[in-house]
């Protein structure tokens, strides 16, 4: 499906830093081991809601992710799935009397609007789950083919016994994977399975629910076979991130992983599984089911200046949870209007050191909130007056054009006056 258009991203003088990020399977920060392309799968919205600041800090996590990788000399190619098909859509339709179809295509429009305003790099696919029905189908005949698929009643079930490496994306114990199981769309208590940890591959067609045509019976996807299959047929061998929200972890990242290293016969998955912290308001992990959310477009309709919005977002590690409040926003819209007046001088400091410390800090694990610290030392220092004239290469007029092409490029922020 259509993505959404991604803004420009210059090149900078000199080169970048390789990118370490925490990976959740081995639980520190290391290198990506990317190539020339490096391959990102971002898990993508299930599009019966609107776009809240959690999934916006998710996807600006890895928007910094390629901006790094870019800048490190690699090509990155892209790709993030749409549950466009799935329960919580279909349930969410049926209570407000909408064709489920319609109610996708009305949240995904949104969600390309917010992600256009807060200057997202896109997907090079963008994949939603119907569209890729037929790849899905083959994957579950392979699985079932290798014989780590099995039914139950006319639904098809996969095998994690079939899986030598299921739980090395998580590390948890069996008692954790259970309960977050039942928690995040799993179904533990069902009659009939082999394992009650193990996840739905196809789900035989219910009455009043949309189906298509499977060797299997008509049917649609489980959840994580979906993602295991849109990043082989796109990507195809290893994926070098596989991203998404902690609480995708598990069981999500390790059922896909699972099923596209038993499909495969080979392993990993992905070199390296990245999450994104969890944004709270009120106390509590924003959530549809607790009802505590800021949405990216209510922010957008009263006004906020999207880049002081970002900034907001990127005031924070994305392995920290943390907590939104409105005066973030209000410090955001400071920073962007100091930001905004310094490369809006004539000269500034040299900025040859802030362009070396912006990329040290962001190849730190996308440390994020020191890059804006280092900005912030610069905005200072040439608000205040210094190193206008001084004769230093990349002072003096250079300065404020490189200092806002840098943050650009390196942070996705817009310095440059609004054109009328
Ligand atoms: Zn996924």
């Amino acid at each position: 499906m259509q993505a959404w258009p991604s803004p420009p991203v210059r090149p900078l003088p000199g080169p970048g830093r390789p990118l370490r990020v925490f990976d959740t399977a081995v639980a520190g920060v290391r290198p990506v081991g990317a190539g020339a392309t490096a391959h990102l799968y971002v898990c993508g919205i299930t599009p019966y809601d609107a776009t809240h600041l959690g999934h916006a800090f998710t996807y600006l996590t890895y928007d910094l992710a390629q901006r790094v990788l870019r800048d490190a000399g690699h090509d990155v190619r892209y790709v993030q799935n749409v549950t466009d098909v799935d329960d919580p859509l279909l349930e969410r339709a049926e209570r407000d009397g909408l064709d489920w179809r319609d109610l996708a295509a009305r949240e995904i429009a949104l969600f390309r609007e917010d992600m256009t305003m807060l200057r997202i790099l896109a997907p090079d696919a963008y994949v939603g789950v119907v569209e890729a029905i037929p790849m899905i189908v083959d994957m579950v005949a392979e699985l079932v083919d290798r014989g780590a698929a099995y039914p139950v009643d006319n639904d098809v079930y996969f095998s994690v016994a079939a899986a030598p490496a299921f739980g090395e994306v998580s590390h948890l114990d069996r008692a954790e994977m259970l309960t977050l199981c039942a928690e995040r769309g799993g179904d533990p208590g069902r009659a009939g399975k082999k394992d009650p940890l193990d996840p739905l591959l196809w789900r035989a067609e219910r009455p009043g629910e949309p189906s298509w045509p499977s060797p299997f019976g008509p049917g649609r996807p489980g959840w994580h076979i979906e993602c295991s299959a849109i990043a082989r047929h796109h990507l195809g061998g290893v994926v070098d991130i596989q991203g998404g929200g902690t609480d995708l972890t598990f069981p999500h990242h390790e059922c896909s992983a699972a099923h596209a290293e038993v499909a495969a016969a080979a392993r990993p998955f992905a070199r390296s599984y990245v999450h994104t912290a969890m944004v709270s308001l009120d106390g509590h992990k924003m959530s549809k089911s607790r009802g505590n959310l800021e949405f990216v477009s209510r922010l957008r309709r009263v006004g906020a200046d999207p880049g002081a919005l970002r900034l907001a977002l990127l005031d924070h590690r994305h392995t920290d949870d943390w907590e939104w409040t409105a005066p973030l926003l209000t410090a955001g819209e400071r920073r962007i209007d100091r930001w905004r007046a310094a490369v809006a001088l004539p000269a500034g400091p040299d900025a040859t050191p802030l362009l070396a410390a912006v990329r040290e800090r962001l190849a730190d694990d996308l440390d994020a909130p020191g890059a804006l610290a280092a900005v912030d030392s610069w905005v200072g220092a040439a608000l205040a007056g210094s190193g206008a004239g001084t004769g230093v290469a990349g002072a003096g007029g250079e300065a404020p054009a490189l200092v806002s092409r840098l943050v650009d490029t390196l942070l996705g922020v817009d310095l440059e006056p609004v054109r009328p």
